[in-house]
């Protein structure tokens, strides 16, 4: 089954052609994606109404970029697929009705999927895919979860940020050492010439007892620091608090997944959302779950961030359980506000 998706919940527009739902893995053909981080840049932060036009203008040439590089047309798409919510209103409207006029206009169904379902079901895309159940660390730019995944749809929340997350905490911190927007890997990159043990940051909620987490102290701390370092900061200064800011985003993300292992009695993690994309992360949880036995999975370090192939690799998988009716296009309505504990 071909299933065309299209993500546009924020600031990235991202279209994928994906070939899954039958007995063999799924594969990705060809993904393409357009990132609005340039154009937000000035902002310091996404400008919803830029977003919503900027994802009109992309959305139908990465469509054509992709079937090109797929070598495929349109009519050979089976379903459609798009993200649902949550996001910014405007700019999932956009996806929402690419998605809709193309499947009506071939006859196809579509599948509107919930965003944070993409995120962690796109290590099913990867070389190594993971099997259920597992333990799942959801670490993107919005949301800091744990969870128990017992197949597609079949997710418990074990704990989750009760404030920033841990995407946020980097990008913020980030922002606070004058790395633009969005942060997270300058800041990863800066902090591979620093000193980790250079300054000593809160870890927050690490002996809660609980699987929660809390990063709004993290940033207060770091501005703290680098008030002391003043304003003639040197090159070495800024990159040991960037290592040291990443290093205690990272050991709280780690203990409290060590701990989440441990309460569930699984032996899988899977590891979704950009943060993902960090190499100490991947280190670190590599270090742990193999000392104890744990298996560790990634999506590819490309579909860590947001993209269509999570969009329709979701749609098929839930297609495929059962859970998702295809709909004839035309009920493009979107969902800007939906927790993943009401997807059912
Ligand atoms: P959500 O999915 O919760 O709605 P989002 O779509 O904005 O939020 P993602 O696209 O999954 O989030 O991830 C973006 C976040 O990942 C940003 O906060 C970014 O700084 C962070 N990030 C990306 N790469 C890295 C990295 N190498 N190290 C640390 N953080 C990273
Ligand atoms: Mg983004
Ligand atoms: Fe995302």
């Amino acid at each position: 089954m071909l299933i065309l998706g299209f993500e546009s919940s924020c600031d990235e527009t991202g279209v994928a052609l994906v070939d899954a739902g039958g007995t063999a893995p799924p594969r990705l053909l060809a993904h393409a994606l357009h990132s609005q981080v340039q154009m937000h840049e000035a902002y310091g932060g996404v400008v919803p109404e830029l977003a919503s036009r900027d994802h009109v203008r992309r959305v139908l040439p990465l469509t054509r970029q992709v079937l090109t590089e797929a070598e495929r047309t349109l009519a050979e798409v089976d379903l459609v697929a798009f993200t649902r919510g949550p996001g910014l209103a405007g700019a999932l409207l956009v996806g929402s009705a690419a998605a809709s006029a193309l499947a009506l206009a071939l006859n196809r169904p579509v599948v509107g999927v919930h965003h944070l379902e993409g995120h962690l079901l796109s290590p099913f895309l990867s070389t190594d895919p993971p099997e259920f159940p597992f333990v799942a660390l959801l670490v993107s730019g919005g949301h800091t979860q744990l969870m128990r995944v017992d197949g597609v749809g079949r997710y418990e929340l074990l704990g989750e940020t009760i404030d920033d997350a841990a995407g946020e905490a980097f990008d913020k911190s980030a922002k606070l050492l004058g790395l633009g927007y969005p942060g997270g890997p300058a800041l990863a990159r800066l902090a591979e010439f620093g000193d980790a043990q250079a300054f000593k940051l809160p870890r927050p909620l690490l002996h809660s007892g609980d699987l929660d987490f809390s990063f709004s102290g993290l940033k207060t701390a770091v501005r703290v620091q680098l008030g002391k370092l003043g304003s003639n900061v040197c090159e070495q200064g800024r990159a040991d608090l960037a290592a040291s800011t990443q290093a205690a985003i990272v050991d709280v993300l780690v203990a409290k997944s060590m701990a989440a292992l441990k309460a569930s009695g699984l032996r899988r993690l899977v590891v979704a959302g950009g943060v993902g994309a960090n190499l100490r992360l991947r280190a670190l949880l590599d270090e742990k779950c193999a000392r104890r036995g744990v298996r560790v999975h990634y999506p590819e370090l490309a579909l860590c961030t947001d993209n269509g192939a999570m969009i329709a690799l979701a749609a098929a998988m839930r297609v495929q359980a059962g859970l998702a009716r295809p709909q004839a296009a035309g009920a493009f309505d979107v969902l800007p506000r939906w927790p993943l504990a009401e997807l059912c």
